[in-house]
């Protein structure tokens, strides 16, 4: 298997700052970029080397590429996606996988059908402090999980306040952008499925309208384990952390929805603390060979179509809880 030539659909900030670097350091190669603009796509393919800048989605899955990266804004993936799956291409698409489930639905059974790979960017799971929580529960190191808390608020930089604050088509709003990865951190880490979210949501300094800028969310698992999620674009003091607590012992982890590889977890047991030992591999790039294998036959996505298909449907049920203020139920 060669390494893999990648079209990247979207001019974006994510493809700008984390993904170029992430696809070069892992012996890939870009060999085109699509935006909506013709400036925007020239000075994108200028910028950041990439030899060809168009505004025709044709044109780029016409290209020598193997894989396409999907980063533009969540109402765009699925026809893009499905565009490239006719063209024979495998997919990384971002998060949320789209606005509604149906659609993210078809484009994921698309890909299956085509026997192409189609993967999910939920770089958390590659984090090497959720990977050493994944592990000792595995390992039985807390019992039965019983409770989990994610703080994942942040403040939404300036330069990122646009779309996220404004647009209901394009999937604005805090849980779309943020609750959707706690769910598929949980999902990872506990290795069960959400069934129901029950979700308060706030219009607080930054978003218009019905869109929510902060929101806190429980949300039950299958084994009874209850989650409680708190996100915000609003909150410039907040720290991350994710704590799963069972029968006996408890995971504390710091800083660790970041995107950098940083944080800490410790292991508080009957035994007393210990702090676990984390790597500390770019989650980006740990994906990326992930998905490299996935081509190659070899291994499976870090996070696959029908993990982002449950990441969306609980951030979807979660809006519609927010809205009604009832407990909704989740499945895919
Ligand atoms: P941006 O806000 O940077 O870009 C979104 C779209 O806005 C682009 O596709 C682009 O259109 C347009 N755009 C960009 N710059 C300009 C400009 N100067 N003037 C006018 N329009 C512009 O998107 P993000 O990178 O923040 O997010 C993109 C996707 O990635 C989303 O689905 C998001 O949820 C996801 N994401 C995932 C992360 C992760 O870690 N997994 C982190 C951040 C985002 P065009 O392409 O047509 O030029």
């Amino acid at each position: 298997m060669h390494a893999l030539r990648w079209g990247l659909i979207g001019a974006t900030f994510i493809a700008r700052d984390w993904m170029i670097p992430a696809f070069r350091n892992t012996g890939g190669t870009i060999a085109s970029i699509l935006s909506s603009s013709p400036e925007r796509a020239a000075d994108f393919a200028r910028a950041n080397d990439i030899p060809v800048g168009t505004t025709d989605l044709d044109t780029l899955l016409a290209g020598e590429i193997d894989a396409v990266y999907i980063s533009t804004t969540n109402e765009l993936h699925v026809p893009q996606a499905l565009a490239a799956i006719k063209a024979g291409k495998h997919v990384l698409c971002e998060k949320p996988l789209a606005v509604d489930f149906a659609s993210a639905r078809e484009m994921v059974d698309a890909a299956e059908k085509a026997g192409l790979v189609f993967a999910t960017n939920h770089h958390l799971r590659n984090s090497g402090t959720h990977r050493a929580m994944r592990e000792a529960i595995v390992a039985g190191r807390i019992g039965r999980p019983l409770f989990a808390k994610v703080a994942h608020a942040r403040y939404l930089p300036e330069f990122l306040q646009g779309w996220r604050l404004t647009n209901p088509e394009k999937g604005a709003g805090v849980i779309l952008d943020i609750t959707t990865h706690d769910v598929d951190s949980l999902r990872h880490i506990l290795g069960e499925n959400p069934k129901s979210v029950l979700c308060m949501t706030q219009t607080g300094t930054l978003a218009t309208g019905a869109i929510e800028d902060g929101a806190m969310s429980l949300i039950e698992f299958d084994s009874g384990l209850i989650a409680q999620t708190h996100d915000a674009f609003t909150t410039r003091f907040a720290s991350t952390s994710l704590e799963i607590h069972g029968t006996d012992g408890s995971l504390l982890g710091t800083d660790c929805m970041t995107q950098d590889p940083i944080g800490e977890v410790v292991l508080r047991t009957a035994a007393g603390e210990e702090t676990l030992s984390i790597d500390r591999t770019n989650l980006y790039e740990r994906s990326l060979h992930a998905f490299g294998r996935a081509v190659a036959g070899t291994g499976e996505p870090s996070a696959s179509g029908v993990d982002g298909l449950w990441s969306l449907a609980t951030g979807l049920a979660a809006v519609e809880s927010g809205r009604s203020g009832q407990r909704v139920a989740v499945h895919i």
